[in-house]
């Protein structure tokens, strides 16, 4: 079945075929509410609900197959209606705010060598009713979800109408009820994919995935550089800033011996000159069979006080879920498609 989310009620009712548009409007709220079951859903006559599970079994397309916790990070893989499975996070900052992060592809073309994700190359791309079932997944773990990252499989700007309509379908009042402002999509750098997103005018918040502020550098290790250079790339940050007037976040995946040197650190303080932006320095996380290094404290730190010396804003993710690879770079679906046979 396909997935009943970011859709009309008519259309709910269509697939479900129901005789009654406002029987629509129940199954959604008991989606919403994580009551997936259509024989829990006790609003709707018994003759329907029994039709409905014996057609579909639940009001769900997908279903979760595993689920791996360290700490205060949870992840869930999750078979979709064609066999394919994709990867998202809960994470805790341990006082109460629980932030999904969300994949919008499976596996993703862009192909940045430091990410595991990359290595799978573009499967296929998610509906917007398949993205917003992650979140429900991740919410029925039993708390509130207040925040959103696109930031788990896949370049979100290259599935930019399922992005916005997933967005907006989290965003609804009777739904998820989940402000944008408290929404983040993360990119590598995508620029025809930022500017779409500036002139939506949503206060979406952005995250690029800068990694290098030196073309060279940046090109060899994220493709996405040689089609959109930095100064492209600037070009589009402060055409979205000039919109959006917001902070963004430029996440720089700490490599061992390649971007941690005194001169990347003042080509970064170069770029930033006239953003409005803070890094986020995150040590990369091991990944087998790619050719990259953790930094290790020494080295950390040593960045960190180039950082200092040239004035840049930072913050230091030091990462949760390293353990269940469910940290920055490291989702990527163990199989592609589950050959199971098993279906949700
Ligand atoms: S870092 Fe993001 S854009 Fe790059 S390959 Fe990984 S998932 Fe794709």
């Amino acid at each position: 079945m396909e997935s009943l989310f970011a859709r009309s009620f008519d259309s709910i009712a269509e697939i479900l075929g129901l005789e009654k548009r406002f029987q629509a409007r129940i199954v959604y709220q008991n989606l919403i509410k994580g009551v997936v079951g259509f024989d829990q859903m006790t609003s709707l006559p018994k003759s329907e609900r029994e039709r409905l599970c014996a057609a579909f079994g639940t009001a769900l397309s997908s279903k979760v197959i595993r689920k791996d916790e360290d700490g205060d990070a949870v992840k869930l893989a999750v078979l979709l209606d064609d066999g394919s499975i994709v990867e998202c996070v809960r994470l805790s900052d341990g006082k109460g705010r629980y932030t999904a992060c969300l994949s919008s592809q499976v596996g993703c073309a862009m192909g940045c060598a430091f990410c595991k994700t990359g290595t799978m190359g573009l499967v296929r791309n998610l509906t917007a009713g398949e993205i917003v079932e992650e979140l429900l997944h991740l919410e029925m773990l039993g708390e509130r979800i207040s925040h959103i990252v696109y930031m788990g499989m896949g370049e979100a700007l290259t599935n930019f109408t399922a992005l916005i309509d997933s967005a907006e379908e989290i965003h609804r009042e009777d739904g998820f009820n989940i402000s944008f402002r408290k929404m983040t999509v993360s990119t590598c750098g995508y620029v025809p994919g930022i500017r779409r997103l500036s002139e939506l005018d949503l206060p979406i918040r952005l995250a690029v995935s800068l990694v290098s502020a030196d073309d060279a550098t940046r090109s060899s290790i994220m493709k996405v550089n040689r089609s959109f250079p930095l100064a492209e790339l600037k070009q589009a940050i402060e055409a979205y800033q000039h919109r959006q007037d917001r902070r963004i976040t430029l996440e720089y995946c700490l490599l061992g011996s390649v971007n941690t040197g005194k001169e990347s650190a003042d080509k970064l303080r170069s770029f930033m000159k006239g953003l409005d932006a803070v890094v986020n320095i995150i040590p990369w996380n091991p990944v087998e069979g790619l050719p990259f290094s953790s930094p290790d404290d020494a080295e950390i730190r040593r960045f960190e006080s180039y950082l200092r010396a040239a004035g840049v804003p930072y913050t230091i993710r030091r990462e949760k879920g390293r353990g269940i690879s469910g940290a920055c770079g490291q989702l990527a679906s163990e199989t592609r498609r589950d050959d199971s046979g098993i279906r949700p």
